[in-house]
């Protein structure tokens, strides 16, 4: 399978020099012209081979999907990693690694959040720490990522990767701005490879650090920076595997049969990645795309216009996950409803985002969104906290915020007699205060056994102020050439 950018210009998409194995777009984030990678074309899954991997286990499905893509590892050694990747062990002790929770009839949660940091993006950060390792094991090579987090990606990231051979992770956090357990998270990792960069700043200077010194070309080329961001089209692939999974869990053997599904979304790659699994051929009628005040996805599929918003105009909400100014992987998807035509793409995320930070799509061109089976809408913080306490006593089921963004969406578009999964981003342990404020102080989220001592270990993290050249500084000291 070979890889091409979203902005190829069609007068060239067949031209060697841009088409890239799996390998090759592992390491890198953006295409070099900007544009995002995809596959040159989506393999399709019959109903027939749908029906024959009912039997296997989730590490066997992921073997089997990540092969469709992958043609540059030996078989054998992405069957050793994915195996390494998901197992009960690492997933909360779910044989299943993201069971379903049946909620009312056709109506259920599927679980992302069993990994190490109970957030979904362990889903394909786990697989990309083992990638990485063996990657750059294979080339000789060393990485250092750099990355800028306020909660989620960047213990997602830490746990992914500590204790892997060639590989050491700088992550950028603000002081004192994430909550106590997401803090805990990672300070408490004492691996050696790990390095917990706690900036004098919000996470906008911890992001503006991490471009500047990107954009220091000698510096990135010299020191080997790069990151694991949610662009990455290993971390989307992974994802692709779970939609499967679902799907095998809610249906019995009638593979015609659809279901639907509800994605709290912020990025747009995890939602993407079930594009990806509904362009395979898995029956999927719709995905409900869940957005909560921060609503530029919802906006854009009620009225063909994508506007990126300011950071004036950007909410830190009860859902902080989904909180974006833009949605990083959308481009993949409109690539893809443009018929794949990488000039029309560049035109709208090259030229018209750049210059007017906004685009709109033409009738004909949105017109055809009704062909991707997408859904939107928004949610709120009472419609979580509403949800959250309405969840609790129908169900019996304590959910968290961003998840309680996608039922809350769901609710509201599903059919009766389609099968409706709700992706659980999140398990509420992490949401404490919020799921206090909706269901008083007297239910407590139940946390991991594992994690009950979190917040009292010692703690290992480097105190900096908002300066490039300090960080730059202290990378050079700590990855030596
Ligand atoms: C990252 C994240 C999301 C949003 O996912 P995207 O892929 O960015 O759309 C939703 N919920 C949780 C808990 C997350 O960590």
């Amino acid at each position: 399978m070979k890889y091409i950018s979203t902005r190829a210009s069609s007068t060239e998409p067949t031209e060697p020099r841009v088409l890239r194995g799996f390998s090759d777009i592992l390491l890198e984030g953006l295409a070099p012209d900007g544009g995002l990678y995809l596959p040159v074309a989506y393999p399709k899954v019959s109903a027939e081979t749908l029906n024959a991997w009912r039997s296997l286990s989730y590490a066997e499905l992921a073997f089997e999907i990540l092969s469709l893509y992958i043609d540059d590892i030996p078989p054998a050694d992405l069957r050793a990693l994915v195996e390494k990747t998901y197992t009960a062990e690492v997933f909360g002790g779910h044989a299943a690694i993201t069971p379903l929770t049946p909620l009312a009839p056709n109506l259920m949660l599927e679980g992302l959040s069993n990994g190490p940091t109970l957030a979904f993006k362990d889903m394909a950060m786990q697989l990309l720490g083992n990638l990485f390792e063996y990657e750059l094991g294979r080339r000789g090579e060393t990485l250092n990522i750099l990355g800028a987090t306020s909660g989620d990606t960047g213990s997602a990231a830490e746990y992914a990767m500590r204790g892997k051979h060639n590989v050491r992770v700088f992550m950028l956090s603000p002081l004192g701005r994430m909550s106590a357990f997401q803090q805990a998270q990672m300070f408490s990792l004492q691996d050696e490879n790990i390095h917990n960069l706690s900036v004098e700043g919000v996470f906008d200077d911890c992001q503006d650090i991490v471009k500047a010194v990107s954009n220091d070309l000698d510096f990135k080329r010299k020191y080997r920076i790069g990151t694991v961001n949610s662009i990455n089209w290993a971390r989307l692939l992974a994802q692709v595997v779970y939609y499967f999974a679902g799907y095998i869990q809610a249906t019995q053997t009638n593979n015609n049969q659809q279901v639907s599904f509800a994605v709290p979304s912020g990025n747009f790659g995890n939602v993407c990645a079930g594009h990806v699994a509904r362009m395979m051929g898995l029956p999927i009628k719709h995905l409900v795309v869940a957005t909560n005040e921060n609503n530029v996805l919802e906006e854009f599929f009620r009225t063909g216009s994508y506007r990126v918003r300011s950071s004036a105009e950007t909410f830190e909400t009860s859902s902080p996950s989904m909180d974006i100014s833009k949605a990083s992987n959308f481009e993949r998807f409109v690539f893809d409803l443009l018929g794949r035509d990488g000039d029309r793409t560049q035109a709208l995320f090259g030229r018209a985002l750049a210059q007017e930070g906004a685009f709109t799509l033409t009738a004909d061109e949105f017109a055809k969104i009704a062909d991707y089976g997408f859904q939107s809408g928004r949610s709120t913080h009472a419609d979580r906290l509403a949800t959250i306490r309405t969840t609790f006593e129908q169900f019996g089921v304590l959910i968290d915020t961003h998840t309680a963004d996608g039922l809350k969406v769901a609710q509201e578009l599903r059919e009766a007699d389609v099968p409706m999964l709700v992706l659980e981003t999140a398990l509420p342990a992490k949401f404490e205060a919020t799921i206090a404020e909706a269901l008083g102080p007297d239910v407590k989220a139940p946390r991991p056994a594992a994690l009950a001592d979190l917040e009292s270990r010692p703690k290992r993290f480097q105190v900096m102020p908002a300066d490039t050249a300090t960080v730059q500084r202290y990378i050079v000291d700590h990855a030596p050439v």
